[in-house]
């Protein structure tokens, strides 16, 4: 038998494939090869070398060429991501594609890791037109006519200073250049003396440095946690090693970036999917070299190779942005302690709003518990009041009451934050004559008004359509909106206050690349003002002047059939109305309901969070549900239903038989369809996860084998959060 290189490639197969040594050059263990694959080539890692192989020797071809002789993936990481594809079920090669930036799965030589540094070009000189620009463009030209400066520096003076940095590099007026060493920022500001609770946080995860421990950091919003990883990063670098920071989504990045860089004195690698894939590569590869230490990034930066860990810190643990919908579904909180216990250094989860799967985890005794009760940064908790929606005459879905109290908080000069998590006009269009209403024909659901663009969106897909002037089913032209998207209350706030300034802000309204930040930047003045909006609001950014957090429309939340759904309202209702007070003014948060006497909602609000979640901990308890059952989801779509049904019945005929499994299905998932794709699902569940795996992990191989499973898209989901 010949002898082989055992190689991972990025396609969403279980296995990984064999290849001959190289004509020239060493192959590595982690290191990346390029090797004939089908009609073309493809960079794949290596998983092992010199192992003896099944398949024909007439079918092996050669690798083509080697591209790292040093391995890029080092041992720990080559564990935790075999770990990973194991536990997740994912492909092999797909988790190793995962791990490592775009530009590195290329053919290509790796990046020079120098730090980019942004100067004026000759055109740029001359011109000196900052005043015909405005904005961050103008600052940005103002700022390099006095010397290149770096990325690190650019964050901290410039606010949205990429988006300037791209215009002002198309127009000629900007160029990128590398800067050998990075620099050290001598801008250092001091760290505030830390209150008791955060001193016992911090004097907890620093004894475990070194060794790995679990921590979960239980505060609310404004409570000081990020202090406390502050605190906790500076001992980590003290001490020589490196600290990986993760947060849910880009938006928190730009502040706590410049906190970072402003507090630390050193460069902060940033790791997202908004930045250039050169950036995102050098990132990668100076944490692996050890020249960067501090690394703040989402969801795939808990790839990142961290050579001299020293700590691990998840922000806002319990956000389902964490988990990976869609090829290699992995958790990255979950692979962050993975990761921790490999490189032996402890863990921090934080969150104002622990996930039921920690909080299960503190009272098993896997993880520390650690709180931060007080805020430091305002004198009183928010006080929280329900409305009763039943009894009351409601514009556009705003009550009376909330109105007046609207009113009075602006007269006073404050700022009001309306909630809705919908965008859009109304959710639905409906005929007053006949009871039709618009319905997307690819998904089978209600279309999304969207009143100022005349059109009606499908938001599960996309599709859109323009507004019908009469009802297509008997002709009628009462034709109205029923409910409130954010769009409807603007309009309806607008009409209500027309001196105030009213800002909505959605995926809509901030399509455009920094028009959010930009946004939250113009309300940092004082100035009254009503702001609607969704979920991009409910936390990051400071707000001092806005104390009456209005919460309308969370009932969908309180009836929906996921069993995640009370714990998700529980978790955005507490987020939303962190955003209430957080400066010396108290604040007020108020929520319109049809179901004030709804058990979690009277819990959530008389109790506070922590302990509407031991009941719905209980709850889960009961029914044998995550975190204390196990499940695993397989999911298939196709054009034709009987596709799907055949496949997945295949599938069930196919799985091992286990007496503690519980299987639910073939049935249709909660949108059976969608884009014209129809929707089915297998769920598995047991009360032990030993067997899960093992079992599951041959019954996959098999499926990528049933004829039927070549007429569907299918694939499984280990721990799914979404049903
Ligand atoms: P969290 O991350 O829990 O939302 P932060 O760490 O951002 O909280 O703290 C909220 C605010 O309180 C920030 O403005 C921070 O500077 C301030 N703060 C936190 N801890 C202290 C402290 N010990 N002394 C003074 N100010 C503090
Ligand atoms: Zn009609
Ligand atoms: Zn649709």
């Amino acid at each position: 038998m010949p002898s082989v290189l055992r190689v991972a490639l990025p396609v969403p197969l279980p296995t990984l494939f064999d290849y001959l040594p190289p004509a020239s050059g060493e192959a590595v263990v982690g290191g990346r090869v390029l090797v004939p694959f089908g009609r073309g080539k493809a960079v794949g890692v290596v998983i092992e070398v010199d192992v003896p192989t099944t398949v024909g020797s007439a079918r092996l071809k050669r690798v083509l060429k080697v591209l790292d002789e040093t391995p890029l993936l080092d041992a720990e990481l080559m564990q935790t991501l075999a770990w990973a594809s194991d536990y997740w079920l994912g492909a092999p090669g797909e988790a190793y594609a995962n791990a490592l930036p775009l530009l590195l799965r290329e053919d290509k030589p790796l990046p020079e890791t120098g730090e980019p540094i942004w100067r004026l070009t000759m055109a740029g000189e001359s011109a000196r037109d900052a005043g015909s620009r405005r904005g961050s463009s103008r600052a940005l030209l103002q700022a390099l006519s006095e010397g290149p400066m770096s990325a690190a520096e650019l964050d901290i003076s410039i606010a949205d200073w990429r988006a300037a940095a791209r215009r002002l590099v198309d127009a000629g007026l900007v160029e990128r250049d590398e800067r050998a060493q990075t620099s050290h920022l001598d801008l250092v500001t001091s760290a505030p003396a830390l209150h008791p609770e955060q001193e016992a946080a911090v004097a907890a995860v620093a004894k475990a440095l070194g060794s790995f421990q679990a921590f979960l950091l239980d505060g609310v919003t404004g409570s000081g946690k990020t202090e406390v990883y502050l605190a906790l990063i500076a001992q980590t670098l003290a001490q020589g090693k490196q600290a990986l920071l993760l947060v849910p989504e880009i938006g928190l990045a730009p502040q706590t970036v410049r906190r970072l860089r402003e507090r630390l004195g050193v460069p902060v690698e940033v790791l997202h999917s908004n930045l250039a894939e050169g950036e995102r590569a050098r990132a990668w590869l100076r944490m692996r070299s050890g020249e960067a230490r501090v690394v703040l990034g989402t969801r795939s930066a808990v790839f990142t190779p961290l050579p001299h860990a020293g700590l691990i810190i998840v922000d806002e643990e319990h956000d389902n942005a964490y988990k990976q919908q869609e090829g290699f579904r992995y958790h990255a909180r979950d692979l962050a302690l993975v990761r921790a216990r490999a490189l032996n250094v402890p863990v921090l989860l934080g969150s104002a709003t622990p996930s039921l799967e920690s909080l299960a985890n503190v009272e098993a005794g896997r993880y520390h518990g650690l709180h931060l009760r007080s805020r430091p940064s305002a004198a009183h908790p928010p006080q929280v009041q329900i409305i009763d929606m039943r009894a009351q005459r409601l514009d556009h879905g705003l009550s009376p009451a909330l109105m007046h109290t609207i009113g009075e908080t602006v007269a006073r000069g404050e700022q009001v934050l309306v909630f809705r998590n919908r965008r859009g006009y109304a959710p639905v269009l409906l005929c007053y004559s006949c009871g039709w209403h618009a319905d997307c024909p690819r998904c089978e659901h209600p279309l999304t008004l969207h009143a100022a663009r005349r059109r009606l969106i499908c938001h599960h897909c996309d599709y859109q359509t323009g507004v019908p002037a009469a009802c297509p089913a008997c002709g009628s032209t009462e034709l109205k909106p029923q409910g409130q998207g954010t769009e409807r209350l603007e309009e309806a706030l607008v009409a209500q206050f027309p001196q105030m300034p009213v800002l909505r802000i959605d995926r809509e309204t901030t399509r455009h690349r920094d028009a959010f930040e930009t946004l939250l930047d113009n309300l940092q003045s004082d100035a009254p003002a009503i702001l609607v909006g969704t979920q991009m609001l409910a936390k990051g950014h400071d707000l001092p002047n806005l104390t009456l957090v209005a919460i309308v429309g969370v009932d969908e939340g309180l009836l929906s059939i996921d069993f995640r759904a009370g714990e998700r309202l529980a978790q955005l209702v507490v987020q939303v109305a962190g955003r209430a007070g957080r400066a010396r003014k108290p604040g007020r948060v108020l929520l319109q309901t049809h179901h004030p006497d709804h058990l979690l909602l009277r819990s959530l609000l008389a109790n506070g969070y922590g302990f509407a979640a031991k009941q719905l901990l209980a709850e889960r308890k009961q029914a044998g549900l995550p975190p204390y059952g196990h499940q695993v989801l397989l999911r298939a779509e196709a054009h034709q239903r009987p596709v799907v049904d055949a496949f997945l019945s295949e599938a069930r005929d196919a799985l091992p038989d286990v007496t503690e499994w519980q299987i639910s299905g073939p049935m249709q998932a909660p949108m059976p369809l969608r884009a014209g794709r129809h929707r089915g699902q297998l769920l598995i569940e047991s009360a032990t996860r030993r067997n899960l795996h093992t079992a599951l992990r041959p019954w996959w191989m098999q499926l990528s084998q049933l004829p039927s499973a070549r007429k569907v898209r299918w694939s499984i989901d280990v721990d799914p959060v979404d049903l």
